[in-house]
């Protein structure tokens, strides 16, 4: 895969010793021994976020772009479908709901894709967003409404005080009793700060915004497994998405590879125009294990951390919240934070 320059996984070569100590830790968490016990450990997460999104979003007055329409993911070959294998064990060994589909059931859920398709596998139970924007806007007009206080300023560093945290922001020093560090990617340096030494690095990710032109309607968004890309029908368009580029947060963003994709996404959606009306870069914050850090600092008991939620953040965002509400209220955990500790690594 990595050396070809169209597979779902891309490195920048000139990082690679800087990643190395992180793609180690990743390949052994690889082993199906661990994969099994990292899978239960997401699991109370992934199986609780939908309620925390409905939650918010009839709080917020977003829930209109919530959408339950489950999750669709297509295969050109009876091969490549049975290469899922180990994820379906995977998924009913928990119980999660999944359907294996023929070419007629793929085209009566989306009658606008192609008709290339031999199998699909189905996941009722997904939920999608059609706006992260809008979610996220209704969010924090909510979170003003209820007395929060929303201030955008970078934080360059932080100290321990007698009863809790000092910032150092871009307009001076703030103190607080509480403090959640949830920076994403950036937030390894912060924690760093604090005494905490996290395994944390980005899996890099883009994405195209393009006018629909003359393609039916797409209902869900769908994963071309053969290709590695998805499409989904966002408010403003359909998004291309595509695979992980492993580099640094500070190399420049190259759009090349999805461009390229352009063409099959065209051919699976016939009727998709070529107007990209936007090209964005991501940087999803991925541990090795492929777990969260959520919860209260070994070090420091003013310091909460929420980040590292790798592929599935704008999913867990709600649930993470609604966990470390409870940790800096002092409440019982709904179930156990043991494997999102910040010193397992
Ligand atoms: C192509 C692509 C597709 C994706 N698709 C999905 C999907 O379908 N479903 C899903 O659930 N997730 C998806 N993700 C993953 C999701 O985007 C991430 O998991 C999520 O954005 C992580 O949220 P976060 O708030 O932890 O970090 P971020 O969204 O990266 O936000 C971190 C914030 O912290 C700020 N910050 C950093 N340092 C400082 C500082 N020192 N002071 C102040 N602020 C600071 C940054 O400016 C940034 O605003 C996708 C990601 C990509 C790239």
């Amino acid at each position: 895969m990595l050396s070809d320059r169209d597979s779902v996984v891309r490195v920048r070569w000139r990082y690679l010793p800087r990643l190395t100590p992180w793609l180690i830790s990743f390949l052994l968490a690889g082993r199906p021994g661990r994969v099994n016990a990292i899978a239960d450990a997401l699991l109370p997460l992934v199986s609780g976020a939908y309620n925390a999104h409905r939650e918010l979003g009839a709080l917020s007055g977003a829930d209109n772009v919530l959408r339950p329409v489950g999750w669709l993911k297509v295969y050109e070959t009876a091969a490549s479908f049975a290469g899922t294998q180990y994820d379906r064990e995977l998924m009913a060994a928990r119980g999660l709901r999944f359907d294996e589909l023929g070419p007629d059931e793929i085209h009566q859920l989306e009658p606008s894709l192609a008709r290339r398709y031999a199998k699909g596998l189905f996941q009722p139970d997904s939920a999608f967003i059609a706006s992260p924007h809008q979610l996220t806007q209704a969010f924090a007009v909510q979170f003003q409404r209820l007395g929060g206080n929303f201030a955008e300023e970078r934080v360059r560093g932080l100290q321990p005080t007698n009863d809790g945290v000092r910032l150092d922001c871009e307009l001076g020093f703030r103190n607080f009793d509480a403090v959640v560090i949830a920076a994403g990617a950036w937030s390894k340096e912060l924690a760093r700060q604090v005494g905490d030494r996290v395994m944390l690095d980005t899996e890099r990710g883009y994405h195209l915004n393009i006018e629909p032109g003359e393609a039916g309607d797409l209902r869900r968004p769908v994963l071309f497994a053969d290709r590695g890309f998805v499409l989904a029908p966002m408010l403003d368009g359909i998004r291309l998405t595509s695979g992980v580029e492993l580099a640094s947060v500070n190399a420049p963003p190259d759009f090349s590879p999805i461009r390229r994709l352009l063409p099959a996404a065209r051919e699976a959606l016939p009727g998709l125009s070529d107007r990209v009306t936007r090209e964005w870069i991501g940087y999803r914050p991925s541990t090795p294990d492929s777990l969260p850090v959520i919860g209260q600092s070994p070090r420091n008991p003013a310091v909460y951390y929420a980040f590292g939620h790798q592929h599935l953040g704008l999913t867990l965002g709600p649930i993470t919240g609604r966990l470390i509400a409870a940790a800096i209220a002092g409440r019982q955990p709904e179930f156990d934070l043991g494997p999102y500790r910040a010193d397992r690594f």
